[in-house]
């Protein structure tokens, strides 16, 4: 399956879709967790990347599609992938039929995940990330690590994303409903939207997720 996953940020796409990808036997794909492992390893498109997303803003389309297209073509997506912060604006959706279109594949769905913005900013205050897997999310009072600042997966360091405080989170919800929503119309020409709600427990909205997709 070749799955584009949306949502604004605090929607709860990073763990969803680590989740999912597993369920489905598809990679999961992040160009957050892209940038961020560029950043960690001083490369200089990291480097590139680092003052856009501090400021909560994309980070220029000419970075971001080659470094997604380059990941997409590696050897365990031949068969699907799952999206997860890309694409991030029209342009970048064009650029992906492109790209789909010459490999003769078709996305099969867009899962978009929604969510109040009371809800969003609440949730992405208090979002504690671990150094050694993003996919190992907590937070101050919603999922608290039984050892403060430690990940009761792996024993990695918690911290907090630069881009998830306050000011940013501010910053990044209005380039998400200027920039990434359009997308949601742009699929939903293509007939390929399904919406649901984020709310609710991890397992929940999985499960309501896998029966969206027809799993
Ligand atoms: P995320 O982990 O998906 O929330 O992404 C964190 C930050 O990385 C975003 O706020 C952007 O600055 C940058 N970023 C991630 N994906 C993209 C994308 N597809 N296009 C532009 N910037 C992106």
């Amino acid at each position: 399956m070749r799955i584009v996953l949306v949502g604004p940020p605090g929607a709860g796409k990073g763990t969803q879709a680590a989740f999912l990808a597993q369920n489905l036997s598809i990679p999961h794909i992040s160009t957050g967790d892209l940038f961020r492992a560029n950043i960690s390893q001083g490369t200089d498109l990291g480097k590139q990347a680092k003052s856009y997303m501090d400021a909560g803003q994309l980070v220029p389309d000419e970075v971001t599609i080659g470094m997604a297209k380059d990941r997409m073509e590696q050897q365990d997506a031949v068969n699907g992938f799952l999206l997860d912060g890309f694409p991030r604006n029209v342009s970048q959706a064009e650029a992906l039929d492109v790209a789909l279109k010459a490999d003769d594949v078709k996305l099969d769905a867009v899962l978009d995940l929604e969510v109040p913005e009371d809800e969003v900013v609440k949730r992405i205050a208090g979002r504690r990330i671990c150094r050694n897997d993003s996919a190992h999310v907590f937070h101050v009072a919603y999922k608290q690590p039984k050892s403060e600042g430690v990940c009761d997966v792996c024993g990695g360091e918690l911290y907090q994303r630069d881009d998830d405080k306050e000011e940013t989170v501010r910053k990044r919800l209005e380039v998400y409903h200027t920039q990434t929503e359009p997308i949601i119309d742009y699929y939903r020409e293509q007939g390929l939207v399904v919406t649901i709600s984020a709310l609710g427990k991890v397992e929940e909205v999985t499960a309501r997720a896998m029966e969206a997709l027809g799993r």
